[in-house]
């Protein structure tokens, strides 16, 4: 949160997180349930001094904001947050649509020479954005991630394994790893996602910097409210508060 206050001033970090928290309400509410959806909470841990520092300053600057956030032995604690099987909640949300809505397998290889008709595109690209609109402020950048086969971590026993407490102070890994993964993120200039129109019958819902969970589907629903004649989203998402490249 310090971050985002530096760039953003505190009356819009505010106005982001109260974003992201009615993202999370209104994606619970559609997913009732589905796709593993819990809110169990977070805990964001500290890797070094100055991490530290960070949580301490965000955790006061949260609870002054009325968030329900706590520091437990240097980590942030957010009661809030949850968890869920993101591809189950893509395809929960898909199997809300009438049959023959989405047309999956169809590449766009240039804006104007789209292979279905449509009154309205949008460009939900994020990362590959840039594919087809070159100059748009969305830069990919790479992430990669592993997952390793659960550790002995059963039972009722409260005290700390030396295990599990080596794993924490090295940021290691030593069970093992059951799967890796890499994909690509997209970054825009000011960490801040672009929905809205880019010209006559072209919008973009796209740049989430990472943070896709916590934006998406308030972004996307509120696009394409707009699109149907309702209010724009808001204004610090408009992307023309950067230079548009012309759609060729
Ligand atoms: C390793 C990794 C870890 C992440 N962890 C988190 C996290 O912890 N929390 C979080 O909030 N976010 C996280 N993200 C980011 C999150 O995954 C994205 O923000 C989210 O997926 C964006 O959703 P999207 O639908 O906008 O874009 P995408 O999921 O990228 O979907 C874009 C789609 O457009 C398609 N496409 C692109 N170009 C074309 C074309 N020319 N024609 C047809 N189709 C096209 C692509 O094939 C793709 O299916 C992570 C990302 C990565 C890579």
């Amino acid at each position: 949160m310090p971050k985002s206050v530096a760039r953003h001033g505190r009356e819009l970090t505010r106005e982001i997180w109260g974003y992201t928290a009615e993202n999370h309400q209104r994606l619970a509410e559609t997913l009732a349930g589905r796709a593993a959806h819990r809110r169990k909470g977070s805990r964001v841990m500290a890797a070094t001094a100055a991490e530290k520092r960070q949580l301490a300053e965000s955790a006061e600057l949260m609870a002054a904001d009325g968030w329900p956030v706590e520091l437990r032995g240097g980590s942030l604690y957010n009661s809030r947050d949850g968890k869920l099987n993101p591809a189950q909640a893509v395809g929960a949300l898909a199997s809300d649509v009438s049959a023959g809505v989405i047309a999956e397998g169809v590449a766009v290889a240039s804006l104007n020479e789209l292979p279905l008709d449509a009154d309205e595109v949008v460009l939900a690209t994020n990362a590959f954005t840039e594919t087809l609109l070159p100059g748009i402020p969305i830069t990919p950048v790479r992430a990669q991630m592993l997952a390793t086969a659960p550790d002995a971590e059963v039972g009722f026993d409260l005290s700390t394994t030396a295990t599990i407490q080596a794993h924490l102070e090295s940021l290691g890994v030593t069970a093992p790893v059951t799967h890796r993964w890499a994909g690509t993120m997209g970054f825009t200039p000011d960490a801040l996602p672009l929905v809205g129109r880019l010209a006559p019958r072209l919008s973009i819902c796209a740049g989430y910097t990472g943070h896709g969970m916590a934006f998406a589907f308030l972004c996307a629903r509120q696009l394409a409210d707009h699109l149907a004649g309702g209010p724009p989203p808001p204004q610090w998402l408009d992307p023309r508060r950067f230079p548009i490249p012309p759609a060729t």
